[in-house]
């Protein structure tokens, strides 16, 4: 049986035009760029033609075009350049941020991190951010463009102005947004941070915008590649790939999801979204079950054919409670039973209608399990 994939937020697949890019750069600019022959110089061209592509994208200077291998090294970088940046003041966070920010953020900044307040929709509370970037007590910002767990959108644009006339470094971990919304604005990040894989490029390749001017930003030390800031050879088909892929994606719409999600609503009493009032991710659902631990859903889900999340990929496998529902003052007893779908541009009407067919069929077994606790659930 094929699975009906809905965990798009987790990971997607290799899109056509991924894939060919990769395979023909693979196949035929394996060479290492650096190499001292005219046949690797005409890979350098094709790698310093994606990145004026990219370049060309956000409308920014080659120069503020880094590749690295995914947004976790990027976001780690970023706090790390404000740990060694003899800047004194606090570090003001947002507490939804993916672990690569906030673990990063706890181990190299320490009692220097400011968390920054929410509303209850899990959004940035702005009067209170500008009240403590306009008293001088944050010399540094992260928020990210949009959440990887509930889709909720950071208002990252106000926040990116206001750091701007305050002239302090603002960086915006966009990994959820590149690929699904328009990119257009976020050159007014002084770092964003993105990876391939969540628009159907490759895993373990991504890239960052770095301030035009920035001599103290250093990924990895050694050889001399990516204009000094991350030494190592480039993986060239992966960023060829990541390239196709981002000119290859589409932006959706929400109609599809709203559809599905009102008609939970009308055959499960009691469901609730995460983030409901704020603005989301067109693709993205976090749903709060009335009944029944989020594992239960998802493995029961599986079993009738679709593929969804269960918060965030990489703390699957982790006892504790989502940290961004957590953050936005969701109990935990709550917070265990958050089941996440995310849709990918090509999932169509009829896949999200067979999903909420299968959350009907799904909660009514678990019921009736509920009911009978030694009955075997079968879904087949
Ligand atoms: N930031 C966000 C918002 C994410 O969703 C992810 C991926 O799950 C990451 C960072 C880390 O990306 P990667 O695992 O590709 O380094």
């Amino acid at each position: 049986m094929d699975l009906c994939y809905f965990d798009h937020n987790s990971t997607t697949p290799l899109s056509d035009a991924g894939r060919e890019a990769w395979l023909e750069a693979s196949d035929d600019h394996w060479l290492n760029p650096s190499s001292p022959y005219r046949k690797a110089a005409a890979v350098k061209v094709r790698l310093e033609a994606a990145r004026e592509s990219l370049a060309d994208c956000f409308d920014v200077s080659k120069e503020r075009i880094v590749f690295t291998s995914g947004a976790t090294e990027a976001n780690n970088s970023v706090i790390r350049s404000w740990e060694h940046a003899g800047m004194k003041g606090k570090v003001g966070i947002n507490p939804t941020e993916h672990p690569s920010v906030l673990e990063a953020a706890n181990y190299l900044l320490g009692d220097r991190v400011q968390w920054l307040p929410l509303q209850s929709d899990g959004r940035v509370d702005l009067e209170a951010f500008e009240a403590s970037v306009r008293s001088g007590e944050i010399s540094a910002v992260s928020v990210m463009a949009a959440n990887n767990e509930t889709g909720v959108i950071q208002p990252w644009e106000a926040i990116a102005e206001l750091c701007h006339e305050i002239d302090i470094p603002y960086h915006c971990d966009a990994s959820q947004w590149v690929g699904r919304m328009s990119v257009r604005g976020l050159n007014a990040c002084s770092y964003v941070t993105a990876c391939a894989h969540k628009f159907g490029g490759p895993k373990g390749v991504g890239f960052m915008l770095v301030p035009e001017i920035d001599a103290a930003f250093s990924i990895l030390r050694g050889g001399a590649q990516e204009l000094d800031y991350r030494a190592g050879t480039e993986d060239v088909p992966g960023v060829l790939s990541m390239v196709a892929a981002l000119q290859a994606s589409a932006l959706g719409s929400s109609d599809l999801r709203d559809v599905f999600v009102d008609r939970i609503r009308s055959e499960i009493e009691g469901v609730e979204i995460v983030g409901e009032a704020a603005p989301r991710l067109w693709n993205t659902i976090a749903l709060l079950m009335p009944r029944h631990p989020s594992v239960r859903w998802v493995r029961a889900l599986e079993k009738a054919g679709f593929l969804v999340g269960a918060g965030a990929a990489c703390s699957t496998g982790k006892s504790t409670v989502s940290s961004v529902l957590r953050a936005m003052g969701v109990e935990a007893e709550i917070a265990g039973r958050l089941v996440r779908v995310s849709s990918g541009a090509t999932t169509s009407a009829s896949d999200w209608a067979n999903l909420a067919d299968a959350f009907i069929q799904v909660y009514q077994q678990l019921e009736s399990f509920n009911d009978s606790p030694g009955k075997v659930i079968s879904i087949d």
